[in-house]
């Protein structure tokens, strides 16, 4: 039925999965980055959304855990009027769309009327607890059959939706939407004849940074969860697999778990920092506190440009500056003979592999990543007394490199390849978790990003700016390390190799004497 196509359009019911964009499908990617309009519910991640690019437009229905929200059937009549629209429509939903997400009744009107659709599953909130704390769902030994079970009672059915007697001969039960009626499932489970002292546990935010596991007999287990001060969303197993969690969770004992870092380097260079915070467990708030921008007037460059030849070095302190040296490059007709035989100096990897990418292998990278350190080693590659040097830098390029070449007695011209610019504002994901209280550390990659995100802090959307009491400040290199000094702050973390994994690298080191417990499970 959905596949008859009297219909422009389409509708895919589509799973985001638990929370990071990780969890989701190569298959919800591309329908995503396929989108025109997204409808999309509570529990699904900015960074899910995001996928779907800044220009679609994104349209929120979600309901609250009481069921406040867009009426259902409004919700259908706008997949279906959209769709009829034409329009590629992305139905965007937690975990999985047909794992208590009403997917079968949007599939069903979309049936009806005639609209085609796709379902995309979803990796559903079971299956993340599962794997993330440590609780195999069947297992030949302990559990052979699960249920997936809703722990709200629907207000418009009258009869019983649980059958409790069938449910207490399941081996691995799971009770989604259960936090509030907690004291009620164990109850009604143990009327049914399920032993009190059967091993339960409840999972919030099973997935994501911030999951958390209290295990506990059946009985005991609402007491445990309101002491630890669960709240949703959050899940309940109840089965003897809960017993492997002792043996078998790792997620919560990576190195970082439950560490909240900000990244303010720019956006489209975060990822490199991002992803291994996040493969070692931290949540990675992105808040850039800077935007690398082009040029408003390129006659200094141009101008350089048409003179490459006449350099006998040319020098990058960042891939920043390749690339914007390599795209005015383009604009003007040039390619790498241009630069003919001058020299080429990189300050650390990031440009030597920006270079790469132009087919440029630098002549000299020092070992210590700094401005200073790569001065020196050009020095030491040869006589400078007379030589020209093309410095390709941002307008925000310190003096100490031009100083040192130049009392070397080269010819040094400093010229702005590109523009760093102060973000409109830092995102309202980092000021909460700021105001939280919740922020365990800040990364600064560059000194024009300190300045920056203090000031857009200083600005702190208007209100009281929070404060940075209690977290934890790492740079990249000693140059930023003094920017912060100069704040009246001090880094608890300096990168020996100035880069972004040495900057992880010092991270771990700091965080890992402080004796952060390894074992975050509160057993009871
Ligand atoms: N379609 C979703 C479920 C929606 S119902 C899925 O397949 O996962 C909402 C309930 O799902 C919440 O009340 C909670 O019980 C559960 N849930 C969703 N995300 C969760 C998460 N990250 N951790 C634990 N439970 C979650």
């Amino acid at each position: 039925m959905g596949q008859r196509s009297d219909c422009d359009g389409l509708v895919v019911l589509l799973g985001a999965g638990p929370g990071p964009a990780t969890w989701l499908t190569l298959a919800g990617a591309k329908w995503l980055s396929r989108a025109e309009v997204v409808i999309y519910d509570r529990l699904v991640r900015p960074e899910v959304l995001a996928l779907a690019g800044p220009a679609v437009e994104k349209i929120y229905v979600g309901k609250t855990p009481g069921g406040a929200g867009p009426d259902q059937r409004w919700i259908n009549d706008l997949l279906i009027r959209r769709a009829r629209a034409g329009q590629q429509v992305v139905r965007l939903k937690g975990g999985d769309p047909l794992v208590f997400g009403r997917g079968g009744e949007e599939a069903e009107a979309l049936a009806e009327a005639g609209v085609p659709y796709r379902i995309v599953p979803g990796i559903t909130a079971a299956l993340a607890a599962a794997a993330c704390a440590g609780i195999p769902l069947t297992d030949r030994r302990y559990a052979s059959t699960l249920a997936l079970v809703t722990g709200r009672q629907d207000p418009t059915r009258d009869e019983e939706a649980v059958n409790w007697q069938a449910l207490a001969g399941i081996d691995t039960v799971v009770f989604y939407m259960g936090v509030s009626n907690l004291p009620e499932i164990t109850r009604r489970l143990i009327e049914a004849g399920r032993d009190p002292q059967t091993p339960a546990a409840v999972v919030a935010l099973a997935g994501t940074p911030r999951q958390r596991t209290v295990t506990a007999p059946l009985a005991e287990l609402p007491a445990a969860a309101r002491r630890a001060g669960i709240a949703p969303p959050a899940l309940t197993i109840v089965g003897e697999v809960v017993c492997l969690r002792e043996k078998l969770a790792w997620f919560e004992h990576l190195p970082l778990f439950g560490q909240t870092v900000i990244i303010t380097r720019p956006a489209h260079q975060s990822a490199e920092l991002a992803a291994p915070l996040r493969e070692l467990g931290a949540e990675v708030i992105e808040a850039p506190a800077i935007e690398i921008r082009p040029l408003e007037d390129f006659a200094a460059v141009d101008e350089a440009l048409r003179r490459l030849k006449e350099f006998d070095w040319v020098v990058f302190t960042s891939a920043n500056g390749v690339e914007a040296f390599a795209a005015r490059c383009r604009h003007l007709g040039l390619d790498g003979r241009a630069l003919g035989a001058a020299r080429v100096a990189a300050v650390g990897p990031a440009t030597v592999k920006a270079l790469a990418g132009c087919f440029i292998s630098p002549d000299v990278v020092p070992e210590k990543f700094t401005t200073q350190a790569l001065g020196q080693a050009m020095k030491s590659a040869g006589e400078l007394a007379g030589t020209r040097i093309l410095l390709a830098r941002s307008d925000l390029a310190t003096q100490p490199l031009r100083q040192l070449l130049a009392e070397a007695g080269a010819e040094v011209q400093d010229v702005a390849f590109y523009r760093t610019a102060r973000a409109a504002q830092l995102p309202e994901e980092a000021l909460a978790a700021l105001g939280e209280k919740r922020v365990d550390w800040i990364t600064f990659t560059s000194s024009s990003a300190v300045d920056n995100f203090l000031a857009l802090l200083a600005a702190g959307a208007g209100k009281a700016a929070p404060g940075l009491q209690g977290v934890h400040l790492a740079a990249i290199g000693p140059v930023t390390a003094e920017t912060l000094r100069r704040h009246g702050l001090t880094a608890a973390a300096v990168a020996d190799e100035h880069t972004a994994a040495g900057l992880v690298e010092a991270i771990l080191r700091a965080v890992r004497p402080a004796g952060t417990s390894d074992r975050q499970d509160q057993r009871e």
